[in-house]
């Protein structure tokens, strides 16, 4: 039997001890596929790394169908990033920044992962899109923390409904070849507030926070270390209290994106801006998240326009 996969996965489990959910995000070819496509600043490819294993993690928490989707909008160097998780495993982002603004922040130093110099002031939101005729499900938060883990960590201090602690790595690592690739590693544990009898409670009370402690105790390397399993991280963390690990969901890096979807946000825009758009009588749409072109000529763009 070919030995299961480590990379580009979420990882579920539980302890039942202490009422505590969990899931671990391993990404290896998926993000560095999507890092290096884009060809971003290093420090702007760590930020969306950091930003896509944590939309892996948290949408991970959530039953839905359709898509997650973290947001970050700032007044820093860059001003949007954008990570995607389907229900069906499809991952995908992109960031924009200044480059102007960039060098001025990196000429004052080390800044990797830093979100109040990379991102500045601003807010992190999370959206559930379940398609058409369904309540679009959000969540929003200021960028408040040095790292959007961080962040995201406060956003659950604020709720009352579910107590979260969250870690997230992003590094180049070289590969078997020495070719540096982007790997990533989220780990979160969250509760429901515990029900119950007194004893019960304090139980899963003392529980939480030994798993609490023991999530923080894992280290970077550990959660991007391709060598180490899933399960073997899991169990050298928290197999004191009985961690039951169950079906993992793959991830890939692919993009939603087509002609039709591209046909139609054309076919929303005015006759001017349309006409605007051209260069040499086409027009060319690239998607932002795969930099697929899009290409219409005359005809074509005279055919969506006349409706
Ligand atoms: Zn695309």
């Amino acid at each position: 039997m070919p030995p299961a996969p480590v990379d580009d996965l979420v990882q579920p489990f539980q302890i039942d001890l202490s009422g505590l959910r969990g899931r671990l995000v391993r990404l290896g070819p998926l993000l560095d596929e999507i890092l290096t496509r884009h060809a971003y600043p290093e420090p702007v490819a760590a930020m969306l790394g950091e930003a896509i294993a944590l939309a892996a993690a948290l949408s991970g928490a959530l039953k839905y169908d359709g898509v997650f989707t973290l947001q970050t909008k700032g007044d820093g160097p860059i001003r949007l990033l954008v990570a995607d998780v389907t229900s069906d495993g499809a991952v995908r982002g992109y960031a924009q920044f200044d480059e102007a603004k960039l060098a001025e922040v990196l000429a004052q130093g080390e800044v990797k992962g830093s979100v109040p110099r990379l991102l500045g002031a601003g807010y992190l939101a999370f959206t559930v899109d379940q398609g058409e005729h369904t309540d679009r499900y959000q969540g929003i938060v200021e960028l408040q923390g040095a790292s959007l883990a961080e962040c995201a960590h406060h956003y659950f201090r604020q709720s009352e409904q579910v107590e979260a602690g969250l870690k997230v790595a992003v590094a180049r690592v070289a590969d078997a070849g020495g070719v540096p690739r982007w790997r990533a590693g989220s780990l979160m544990v969250q509760r429901l507030p515990p029900e119950g009898a007194a004893w019960r409670r304090e139980t899963a009370d003392e529980g939480w926070r030994r798993a609490v402690i023991l999530m923080s105790s894992s280290t970077s390397a550990e959660l991007i270390d391709p060598a180490l399993s899933p399960e073997t991280l899991l169990f050298r963390l928290f197999h004191e209290d009985g961690v039951r690990v169950h079906r993992r969901h793959e991830l890939a890096a692919r993009c939603r994106c087509s002609r039709e979807r591209v046909e139609t946000v054309l076919r929303m825009l005015p006759a001017d801006e349309i006409a605007a758009m051209k260069v040499d009588g086409r027009v060319i749409v690239t998607c932002q998240f795969c930099s697929a072109p899009y290409g219409f000529d005359e005809s074509e763009i005279d055919a969506l326009v006349d409706r």
